[in-house]
């Protein structure tokens, strides 16, 4: 599948189609010399944890991965850090109200956005919620619900990097 930025026809500072490809999906104009490094969204989600150890998860609404389960999470947004928007995005998926939020580790990963993969890169935190009751957000999220991490298939996630994490979690190891 081509990448978004390969799609292009003309370069998004002039309009000129002298758009030329470079490597690792780079694109240079030959008439005003803008380029497009194509770096990647950046992404977030929180391995939520309640005292009984057991994780919240997310039976996804949308693709990618519709039906697919995950932890909670989205993309940064502007303006925003990367703790700010997991807090956020936790909030706004399931209602809950995290607090000791740490980092985990982080992987790439792609998002099909209107039929071309952009290149993401998933940074996953750990937090806690004294409170088990959720309110899954309508549309994006199917169903909400607390099971042990271990007891997660990790094929029933939506990601690569969700199971990276997973194992991460489980292994106490986020060196590849
Ligand atoms: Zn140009």
């Amino acid at each position: 599948m081509q990448e978004l930025a390969d799609s292009y026809t003309h370069c998004p500072s002039c309009g000129s189609t002298d758009f030329t490809h470079l490597p690792q999906h780079q694109r240079a104009c030959k008439d005003c010399g803008h380029r497009d490094f194509n770096n990647p969204i950046t992404g977030v989600a929180v391995l939520v944890l309640a005292d009984d150890g057991e994780m919240c998860w997310i039976r996804r609404g949308r693709n990618p991965g519709k039906g697919k389960l995950g932890m909670p999470g989205g993309f940064v947004d502007a303006g925003e850090s990367l703790e700010q928007a997991a807090i956020r995005e936790v909030q706004e998926e399931t209602g809950l109200q995290i607090t000791n939020l740490r980092y985990l580790c982080s992987f790439p990963n792609a998002y099909i956005y209107n039929g071309h993969p952009r290149p993401v890169c998933d940074a996953f935190f750990i937090a806690y919620s004294d409170d088990k009751s959720v309110r899954p957000l309508e549309g994006e999220v199917q169903a909400c619900f607390w099971q042990s991490p271990e007891s997660v298939v990790p094929q029933d996630l939506a990601f690569d990097s969700m199971r990276f994490a997973l194992k991460c979690f489980l292994c106490g190891d986020s060196e590849k």
